[in-house]
């Protein structure tokens, strides 16, 4: 069977398609309705259902590979190698589990987890899961005014915390934040559960704080069995990246999440048990909570979790742990990739990297100059996958495991199985059936396994701001502007709030991006559209060269300005040429690596720039602000 083939029979018979897929898990009592949509957009999977997504992660596979490597943590910022077995892994969330219910944790309770990349966030989430709790990991690297609106948002019983994690051998002390944070709170958690790391010194409030490694001494023995939960019992909740404004707090459910996981392993991934998968990414964000944590472990696979930066001690330390650790499934972003990129290639090429399968890329755009250099230098099959935090699992790649499919630069692919994406008008709402017509990306309902269940505590705001965006249609909008080719393959051509519209003509950031980034010296480019009298808006490119010392001079400048619109004329003709291309050191990012757009427009047209509570470094925003002054 062909990949179309198995995508169509997911879509014209979901509760068969879906009842096989639901065989790669454990249950403790069969379902009994594999789809509920009776009221959409919420959609039930599984219902009747009773699994646990610790026992598919951790105690399932106690029986063939208690032994066997589950968690390889990996911290080059404080020189530590600590190798988790499944059977240690089991009597560490059983510990963490006991700790929590001896704190009053109880099933549907809150357990807020704010933690540098360390083996104890893993344990914390999973004994969450095993108990019934359900957690919300809050990126460590935000500051006490985000994390204390999302400890109001979440009403946490308790929340899992360290003394400090660590950024290019720099220790950020989370304590002092996390107690501002609940200062600046209006709820107030009964218990706080503190790792100490012995990296920076901490003030303990009596009766609220406790010593994890203390706590953890008294439970060294613990046996928690797993809390049986209904499949549509919620699991967690968690921010999308704030890009576009306030994050929205996604929730989601127990079965069909585990089985969408398991299933994206084997057909997406193609991950093996036994092997070693290695994502890249946080567990603040979606994709570590699908791909860091949960996924490969539900497969049985073993999971790196690597603490520091992707050049530190040098730009080989990835590829040197794929080596060690024989990684078959790598996943990372391409602003990580554009990191490595301004580092010697050499370091691709210097380890053994003949276990890797591919390199996924999710997050951004993949822009063709940053996947041929990785490509290049790896020489294995780089697949970009689109999705969001709202789905959990990618909704276009080109899926490897069913059937091998040619990617296409630019594009992440087609529709993965389950999903029923379209392309529609954005004001009319028609749908868009010829090629290479531009429209939102939107997904008809049932949505599939893994997807988000409500906006936690707001199923009108889930309602109103995800299925009614597009007139007179009852559909799933992604925000995302884009086009399907001839062959089906969709390209994503920017956020719909980021579509410039120059006197008439409709175009994508990412298609002007895509032309600039393309220039030998443009190293990363953003462009928005700027309110203009004239022409109703004009696009601005702001661009960070890859080698600034030719920039040194005005003229200079001048000449590479004019290159690029040179550029931007023959690719795609002068109405998306850029009013002005500016030079920039670095450029506004949320904590999660994506460019912050809406920012620049603000700032570009004199307005506030509105939520900036998840971006990284304000001097790239100052940055623009200086220039325009
Ligand atoms: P917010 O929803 O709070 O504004 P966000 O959309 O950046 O933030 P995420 O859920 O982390 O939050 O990101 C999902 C978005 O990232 C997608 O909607 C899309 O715009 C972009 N994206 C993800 N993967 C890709 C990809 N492979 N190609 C192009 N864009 C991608
Ligand atoms: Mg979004």
């Amino acid at each position: 069977m062909g990949y179309a083939d198995f995508h169509r029979r997911s879509i014209d018979d979901p509760e068969g398609f879906w009842t096989e897929q639901a065989r790669l898990i454990d249950w403790h009592r069969p379902f009994t309705r594999v789809c509920n949509d009776d009221k959409p957009p919420f959609v039930h999977w599984f219902e009747g259902g009773q699994t646990n997504l610790c026992h598919n992660a951790v105690d399932r596979h106690l029986k063939e590979r208690a032994k066997q490597n589950a968690l390889i943590f990996v911290s080059t910022e404080t020189e530590t190698e600590r190798i988790v077995s499944f059977e240690e892994l089991h009597a560490e969330v059983q510990r963490m589990a006991a700790i929590l219910l001896a704190q009053g944790v109880k099933k549907g309770d809150r357990v807020l987890i704010y933690m540098p990349m360390i083996p104890e966030a893993a344990f914390a989430m999973l004994a969450c899961a095993r108990i019934g709790a359900i957690h919300s990991v809050v990126f460590g690297g935000f500051a006490s005014h985000s994390l204390a609106s999302r400890i109001d948002d979440a009403t946490p019983v308790a929340i899992v915390s360290a003394d400090a994690g660590s950024r290019g051998g720099k220790v950020v002390a989370y304590k002092p934040l996390l107690d501002e944070a609940i200062a600046l709170a209006k709820h107030k958690p009964a218990a706080v559960l503190l790792v100490d790391r012995g990296l920076a010194p901490m003030n303990r409030v009596a009766g609220r704080d406790h010593d994890y490694a203390t706590l953890r001494e008294q439970h060294l023995d613990a046996q928690v069995p797993c809390a049986w939960l209904d499949s549509t019992d919620i699991s967690y909740t968690i921010y999308t990246s704030g890009t576009t404004g306030k994050p929205k707090g996604v929730q989601r459910d127990v079965g069909g999440y585990a089985v969408a996981l398991a299933a994206s392993i084997k057909h997406i991934f193609m991950g093996e048990p036994g092997e070693t998968y290695f994502s890249t990414s946080d567990i603040g964000w979606v994709v570590g909570h699908s791909y860091i944590v949960y996924g490969p472990l539900i497969a049985g696979m073993a999971t790196i979790m690597y603490e520091g930066l992707p050049i530190r001690p040098d730009g080989g330390i990835w590829w040197k742990l794929v080596e060690k650790y024989k990684v078959t499934v790598m996943f990372s972003a391409p602003t990580a990739v554009r990191v490595l990129k301004k580092q010697d290639p050499a370091f691709l090429k210097q380890y053994d990297l003949s276990s890797l399968k591919a390199l996924f890329l999710a997050g951004e755009p993949l822009d063709e100059p940053t996947a041929r250099w990785i490509a290049d230098g790896l020489g294995v099959p780089i697949i970009d996958n689109y999705w969001q935090t709202e789905s959990g699992w990618p909704i276009l790649t080109v899926a490897n495991g069913v059937e091998r499919q040619p990617s296409k630069f630019g594009s992440p692919g087609v529709p993965m199985y389950g999903y029923r994406v379209k392309l529609l008008h954005e004001s009319t709402g028609e749908e868009l059936t010829g090629a290479d017509e531009k429209g939102v990306v939107v997904i008809e309902g049932p949505t599939p396994p893994g997807f988000m269940q409500t906006v936690w505590r707001d199923d009108a705001r889930f309602v109103n701001t995800y299925w009614k965006s597009i007139p007179g249609k009852m559909v799933y909008s992604t925000f995302d502007w884009g086009i399907r080719d001839r062959d089906g393959y969709y390209y994503i051509l920017g956020r719909t709030d980021d579509v410039i519209n120059v006197a008439g003509h409709r175009l994508g950031t990412r298609e002007i991006e895509e032309s600039i980034a393309s220039h030998p010296n443009v190293a990363e480019v953003a462009v928005v559209g700027v309110a203009d009298q004239l022409k109703g808006q004009v696009a601005m490119a702001f661009v960070v060269a890859k080698d600034a010392s030719a920039l040194g001079d005005a003229n200079a400048q001048l000449k590479l300005e004019g290159d690029i619109m040179k550029l931007v004329d023959s690719q795609l003709g002068a109405v998306a040429r850029p009013a002005r291309v500016r030079f920039v050191a670095l450029l506004p990012k949320t904590r999660s690596g994506k460019l912050l757009r809406r920012a620049i427009q603000a700032v570009c047209e004199g307005r506030d720039p509105g939520d900036l509570t998840t971006m990284d470094d304000p001097g790239a925003l100052q940055q623009i602000r200086d220039l325009l002054a």
